[in-house]
């Protein structure tokens, strides 16, 4: 089908100082876990973007200096000449597809602890460095700032014989830049105290920067729109006298805020084009070109913002990485097909955890070099086998999908009329309506292949299955919560667990409304117990939220909703009791148990929702391992994320019929 001639608007190319990207498609930088450390695999999936029509794409942070290292976290790094040639490997290939490559040059001062290369952190002042590591910054001399100054331009001239067309001054998410310009740079000299001098070394560096490559590279600069960093905090006065201060000295404006969990924030939180009015002043202050992001997987979103000169670019991280091939999919009238990001913030746990990225709904993610997949394409089948998946959650519909675009006839068969599985009963969980895009994508696929069959309501057993005499039979019933309070601290079922009065998340996904008091123990961690307990208040109920934790939902830290998530359990009037466990199940009451100091007490419970782990529903499998060629998948396997179970069921597709590498299955750096 040929593109709506309105997006044509979306393919026309934007002049960059000296380079012109072929079109508004922006890759901002990003992390993926991989860095330097991992240099091959970085450069195959920035590649795949600009194979999917991405007209820049730009690196993760860089770290231009030992004096910035954010070990464990791999960044990207110039420190000197050896780092030329692993960064050229990128910029060659996302060339190659006729895209511009950018790098991100970053000096983190005050977040680095250089835990790595032991070199003292600065800063502006003598601050607190890292994340709560005890030690703190060399307050910069004018000596130091000199020094900085150097090392940004050789960085810069390094991305320059690497290939890169656009070079970063990073000013922003409280890296050193970001706090010369805050108003708590109180330095005395040229560089603190008044908005001019706050601004003083980022002119400087934008200056230097252009001076040094500006023949053949764009300098853009990377900037906050508001003060508070926070959607409650709309102050945008101080940024925007300063950018009418900088106005047209970069090339390019990449705005963002400096609250990450507004700036990234997961669809919980933070909805499509999240900043709009944030930053929509920008353009009225530069003549140059801006780009910023907001998740948009919506061409009409993409296409407003630059009818109405918000934005020149669009500017992307997640929905690129969700979707290498999005603009692609627009170019040639495809939208339908787009792979929508659902915002849950899983790939920012490779970030957070040093590992490579991952995606939930883009199963291939970090795995393009190391295992060699395409997010669009996929070998062509190796047999004739006929494959019956049991099961249409997430795992299920991404075999049947995977399965089905390589040839294979698959039946699909659906105990529940709704297919999606978790998906579709968390999606009505408030705040992850988007979750449903994992299933709603896969059904929109399966709704082409002809060669995909799924019946609903459809409760397959043993019987049923030896009579449908598939070649190959896949197993993805997912799993269940557990109601004997069995998780990370209880190893046996909590005393009274089989009272009438426990229930499970599924129950209440199930439609079933508890009275009140609630007691939800939550020893999982991630969404289920903070969502479960807003469900129940919101519905009026009076609830206690326990866990061992000593916060709410703690893992959501990786995801960057944890803070979030406690100011929304608090603010509902939801009791917390954190470092608690449960040790009895009574009548109208549970005892808890305080972890620290071992003191318990009674609290009045009519019900109690158990969300500790849960378990797989394998019992088909089970009976069926000995006798068939059979194979379970996802949550049956091992319960996990979404994540988890689309990259079972797309690994299970992708594996059928060909030679799995016996050991290490997958290449090394
Ligand atoms: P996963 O995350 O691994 O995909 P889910 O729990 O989301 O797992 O989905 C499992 C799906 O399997 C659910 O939709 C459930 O209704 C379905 N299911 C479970 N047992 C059977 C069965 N015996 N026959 C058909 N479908 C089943
Ligand atoms: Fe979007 Fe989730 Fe994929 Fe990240 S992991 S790109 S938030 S779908």
């Amino acid at each position: 089908m040929p593109r709506d001639p309105r997006f044509d608007v979306l393919f026309e190319p934007v002049r960059i100082g000296p380079v012109t990207a072929p079109n508004r498609f922006y890759q901002v930088p990003h992390c993926t876990g991989m860095g330097y450390r991992r240099p091959r695999s970085l450069a195959a999936l920035r590649e795949m973007k600009a194979e999917g029509g991405w007209g820049t794409v730009c690196t993760e942070y860089t770290s231009i200096h030992p004096s910035s290292d954010d070990e464990p976290y791999p960044t990207g790094s110039l420190w000197d000449d050896e780092d030329i040639d692993w960064q050229a490997l990128m910029v060659d290939k996302v060339h190659a597809h006729g895209a511009l490559a950018g790098v991100e040059l970053w000096h983190g001062g005050p977040a680095s602890a250089n835990l790595y290369s032991r070199e003292t952190p600065l800063g502006p002042s003598s601050l607190p460095a890292g994340i709560n590591d005890p030690v703190q910054t060399r307050a910069m001399d004018k000596a130091d700032i000199r020094e900085l100054k150097r090392w940004h331009v050789d960085a810069a001239l390094r991305a320059q014989r690497a290939g890169f067309d656009i070079v970063y001054v990073y000013a922003v998410h409280f890296y050193l830049l970001h706090h010369f310009l805050l108003p708590s740079n109180q330095r005395s000299d040229e560089y603190g105290g008044s908005l001019e001098n706050r601004a003083r070394l980022l002119r400087e560096l934008i200056v230097e920067t252009k001076e040094a490559v500006g023949d053949t590279c764009a300098v853009a600069v990377r900037f906050s729109a508001s003060s508070g960093g926070d959607d409650n905090d709309q102050d945008t006065a101080e940024p925007r006298e300063m950018l009418e201060l900088l106005s047209d000295l970069p090339d390019l404006w990449d705005i963002t805020v400096h609250d990450y969990s507004y700036e990234m924030g997961t669809s919980r939180f933070v909805k499509e084009a999240g900043l709009e009015t944030t930053m929509s002043w920008v353009k009225s202050v530069t003549d140059k070109p801006v780009v910023s992001v907001g998740r948009f997987t919506s061409p009409e979103t993409m296409l407003r913002l630059v009818r109405q000169g918000v934005i020149d670019l669009i500017g992307a991280a997640r929905p690129s990485i969700a979707d290498p091939f999005l603009p692609q999919k627009i170019a040639e009238g495809r939208d339908d097909e787009i792979r929508e990001c659902i915002g849950c913030n899983i790939c920012y746990i490779g970030d957070q955890t040093g590992t490579p990225i991952r995606c939930t709904q883009n199963p291939t993610m970090g795995e393009e070099w190391r295992k060699g997949w395409h997010p669009e394409n996929i070998p062509v089948k190796g047999s004739d086998a006929k494959v019956l998946i049991v099961g249409g959650g997430p795992a299920g519909l991404e075999a049947a999908v995977s399965l089905g675009k390589r040839g294979y006839e698959v039946t699909l068969a659906e105990a529940r009329r709704e297919l999606g599985g978790r998906v579709t009963l968390e999606s009505a969980l408030p705040g992850l309506a988007e979750w449903a895009r994992v299933r709603d994508w896969r059904l929109n696929q399966i709704g082409k292949l002809p060669n995909v069959e799924f019946y609903r309501e459809s409760v397959v057993d043993e019987e049923q299955i030896l009579e449908f005499a598939a070649d190959r039979v896949v197993i993805a019933t997912g799993a269940k919560w557990r109601r004997d309070g069995m998780g990370r601290w209880h190893e046996a079922p909590i005393p009274g667990w089989d009272a009438p009065s426990v229930i499970t998340p599924d129950d209440i996904m199930e439609g079933v409304m508890p009275t009140g008091p609630v007691v939800v123990f939550d020893d999982d961690h991630y969404y289920m117990g903070g969502v479960i307990a807003e469900v129940l208040r919101r519905a009026g109920l009076d609830v206690t939220l326990a866990t061992p934790a000593n916060e709410v939902s703690t893992w959501t830290k990786l995801t960057e909703e944890q803070y979030r998530i406690q100011a929304k359990i608090l603010g509902l009037g939801i009791v917390l009791e954190t470092g608690t466990a449960m040790t009895r199940v009574g009548e109208g009451s549970v005892t808890l148990e305080s972890i620290h100091t071992g003191q318990t007490k009674e609290v009045e419970a009519a019900t109690v929702v158990m969300t500790t782990s849960r378990l797989p529903q394998d019992a088909l499998y089970h009976a069926l391992a000995d006798r068939i060629a059979i194979q379970r998948i996802g949550d049956c396997d091992a319960p996990g994320t979404i994540a988890t179970a689309v990259y079972s069921g797309h690994r299970y597709a992708r594996e059928m019929d060909t030679e799995v590498p016996i050991g290490v299955p997958f290449r090394r750096e």
